[in-house]
């Protein structure tokens, strides 16, 4: 299929051998090539023009005359030839231009997917179909800010997205393979989770790939048309698309070939390393006394935000702030200490020996968690986190994982957790056993999760298989 550098080569090489030349008259042998009139007046409208320009706008070639033009697009086949006017119609020329100085120009296309349209001169980017269309790659309208503002909400891959001629015109196949290369993106990548600097890179990498393309295109077509056929089909210096198998002119990985939205796409697997989504959501979690506050320690230390949902819990029961009151009113004010304040170790005692007691509290706090917590997910992806943590000890019992992109919980011994909480919280076996037997058991969270941090041994090691969880995350 002709793209964009394709359909230009045509327009430049067309343009000097065609201008200034009279119709004298046209034959249409496949009426559904034209649109828009009947074929016997189309001819009749174009009989006795000149040809003042050739002009075109992503993948449409323009003939422009003096009061009208000719919109042509060549679809999957579509090909030019120029041709002595008594050379035989051979198969496949469906519309033949006969110029007054006795030549002719062929329209050929083996598929009949091409389409003509006459509209008066000027108005060629008014055509329903051309005004639907983005900015053209070279177009200052197409940069970084404008892929970034139109990509914020895509949910499909971005090489299915800048095949969109609604986001840019005439990025074809080849050249979205060749531009995410140069712009080293994944063709994979959700668009929405691509960051501005990567916009930049993918506007900065079209222009060049298409400009490349063209100039290429301009050099390959001058021996060609010696022949006087022109499909504008040439292969300019391809780094990865149909390059399967070949070593990447970067790295020398071997370029892998995937199916994206339906289209045969090529990439280099180290050069474009598949990313997480902008604002990976990870859900925290690991019994009381597992060692989640250090994990929590580790991915603010490799730079992710993260918020604990205890802390939003105390915070939003504090006096004056939305559980306060309700707490109060369901537990009695007897939880409340001097100053006014609920007493945590006085509702811990009842709701920690109580099943339903903890429910209650449960049913109060988990919704004003929850809706905390996600207004504060909403503000890190909106200033661009990679990865966002909510470390939550109840994620699985409160239903929190629903969320989250992916889970992580602690797992550590069941003899250890006993004595970190005996030790660190000055427990008695008794009472840090019941804390224990409050909570979903350790085994089961790691079941759930879709990750597990094992903290039973030292530092060094916990630092290494949250190192593995981490990679595993972003990968
Ligand atoms: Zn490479």
């Amino acid at each position: 299929m002709p793209e964009l550098p394709e359909v230009e080569t045509i327009r430049r090489t067309l343009e000097p051998r065609l201008v200034g030349k009279t119709i004298d008259r046209v034959d249409v042998h496949c009426d559904r090539i034209i649109h828009g009139l009947e074929p016997a007046a189309f001819c009749a409208r174009l009989a006795g023009r000149t040809i003042a320009s050739l002009g075109r706008f992503g993948k449409y070639l323009f003939f422009v005359f003096d009061d009208v033009s000719l919109v042509s697009h060549l679809r999957m086949e579509g090909k030019y030839f120029l041709k002595p006017g008594e050379d035989p119609v051979v198969k496949h020329e469906h519309v033949v231009f006969r110029f007054t100085d006795g030549s002719s120009l062929r329209y050929h296309d083996t598929r009949k997917f091409g389409t003509m349209e006459l509209v008066p001169k000027g108005q060629e980017l008014r055509l329903k179909a051309i005004e639907a269309m983005g900015p053209e790659p070279a177009s200052p309208a197409f940069s970084g800010a404008y892929l970034a503002r139109r990509g914020n909400t895509a949910a499909r891959p971005v090489k299915s997205f800048l095949l969109d001629q609604n986001i840019v015109a005439g990025l074809g196949n080849i050249y979205v393979d060749e531009t995410l290369f140069r712009a080293a993106v994944h063709p994979e990548t959700i668009a929405k989770h691509l960051f501005r600097a990567e916009w930049d890179r993918i506007a900065l990498a079209a222009k060049q790939v298409i400009e490349r393309a063209v100039s290429d295109g301009g050099t390959t077509i001058r021996s060609y048309v010696s022949s006087l056929g022109v499909s504008g089909m040439f292969q300019t210096e391809l780094k990865v698309h149909m390059q399967k198998g070949k070593p990447c002119p970067t790295c020398g990985t071997t370029v892998v070939k995937t199916v994206v939205g339906g289209r045969g796409t090529y990439y280099c697997p180290r050069c474009q390393v598949k990313k997480p989504g902008k604002g990976l959501v990870v859900g925290l979690t690991g019994g009381i006394a597992s060692g989640k506050s250090a994990v929590e320690r580790l991915f603010r230390k490799a730079g992710f935000p993260v918020l604990d949902a205890d802390a939003v819990y105390k915070d939003l029961s504090k006096s004056g702030k939305v559980l306060y009151n309700d707490i109060v009113a369901a537990f009695g004010s007897g939880i409340l200490g001097e100053t006014g304040e609920i007493d945590r170790a006085k509702l811990g005692a009842i709701v920690f020996r109580d099943a339903a007691a903890r429910g209650r509290l449960n049913a109060i706090a988990h919704p004003a968690v929850r809706a905390a917590m996600l207004s504060w997910i909403e503000t890190q992806k909106q200033k661009g986190a990679e990865l966002i943590v909510a470390s939550v000890p109840l994620l699985f019992e409160a239903g929190f994982e629903t969320f989250c992109d992916a889970t992580v919980s602690l797992w550590c011994p069941p003899r250890i957790q006993l004595e970190r909480l005996m030790k660190r919280n000055g427990f008695t076996r008794e009472e840090a056993l019941r804390r224990i037997g409050a909570q979903m058991p350790l085994k089961e969270k790691c079941r759930k999760a879709t990750h597990q941090i094992d903290n039973a041994g030292t530092r060094k090691q916990l630092h290494e298989e949250f190192e593995a969880v981490l990679r595993t995350l972003r990968s």
